[in-house]
């Protein structure tokens, strides 16, 4: 997946600039995924990079995936098929919404076929048949998206304490948890609702993906504004008063709020670095 035109690789690195923050004695660095390609939102580039490879070696001409209405993924997906000439399909909770929002008329203008389930399909997706097209899980869970993600860690060229990330299925947490060195930790921020199950999820990931677990990482429950792709009015004066990016208020503005809350509180030393993952 290296040879798309316009990859920006490695994502920048840039110093958060803000008295909110310097006041407490941290320095927090942006790392901007979702600078690396317009088409690729967020993480999304890097948990479809292994899996892409898989399906070409399988000689799968189809990719077949799943998502919300909200889903980045199934927008990156249906990029990617365009990209690497793979039909596409992807398998949507619930029903269709007319007009349809940007990601899911993205991903029609791109070619993808969009197929409608309803909830109670979709929590049973995992019997549905697809032949022999290559099936990348929902937000791209599985071990190729982890390993991919992963690789993010060694382009960091600064040494930092804590490295904090959005957690929507965890592989993004997963990843970077097993590139860290010794002295290092990842610090997650759920984005769902009651998502004690991540802890679970993260170490299957891990275990999936690198045949073990590790145990350097920890996830913050209680910043989703209600839930998935839910949002309240403190989030929206939060992401207004984010000078240094666009927050995305379904993952990075929710992280970030968690993140300032948190240096707030008196959670990091003085002398602290952290870096957030702007996927
Ligand atoms: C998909 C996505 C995430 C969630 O990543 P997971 O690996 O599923 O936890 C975070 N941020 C953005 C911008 C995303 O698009």
């Amino acid at each position: 997946m290296e040879n798309v035109a316009g990859l920006r690789l490695p994502s920048p690195l840039v110093e958060l600039e803000d008295e909110r923050v310097a006041r407490h004695g941290v320095r927090v660095w942006l790392k901007r995924d979702d600078l690396i390609h317009p088409e690729f939102p967020g993480n999304k580039w890097r948990k479809l990079k292994y899996n892409v490879a898989a399906a070409r070696e399988q000689g799968a001409s189809t990719l077949v995936t799943f998502g919300g209405a909200y889903s980045n993924h199934i927008r990156a997906v249906a990029a990617a098929g365009r990209h690497f000439g793979f039909e596409t399909v992807g398998i949507i909770r619930g029903e269709k919404h007319e007009p349809l929002n940007d990601s899911l008329a993205y991903a029609e203008r791109t070619g993808m076929r969009l197929e409608y389930v309803d909830r109670e399909t979709y929590r049973e997706k995992h019997r549905l048949e697809f032949g022999d097209a290559y099936v990348i899980p929902e937000g791209g869970a599985n071990a190729h998206g982890v390993r991919g993600c992963r690789e993010l860690v060694g382009e960091i060229g600064v040494d930092f304490d804590v490295l904090c990330c959005a957690c929507g299925t965890g592989s993004t947490l997963a990843g970077v948890a097993k590139g860290l060195a010794a002295h290092q930790r990842a610090l997650g921020f759920a984005v769902l609702k009651g998502a004690g199950f991540l802890n679970d999820d993260v170490k299957a990931l891990q275990k999936a993906a690198f045949g073990e677990t590790t145990g350097n990482w920890s996830i913050e429950l209680d910043f989703h504004f209600g839930g998935y792709a839910k949002r309240k009015p403190e989030l929206d004066e939060f992401i207004a008063s984010f000078e240094q990016a666009a927050l995305d208020w379904v993952y990075e503005a929710k992280m970030m709020y968690g993140l300032y809350a948190l240096i707030e509180s008196g959670r990091f030393e003085r002398g602290t670095t952290l870096v957030a993952l702007i996927a």
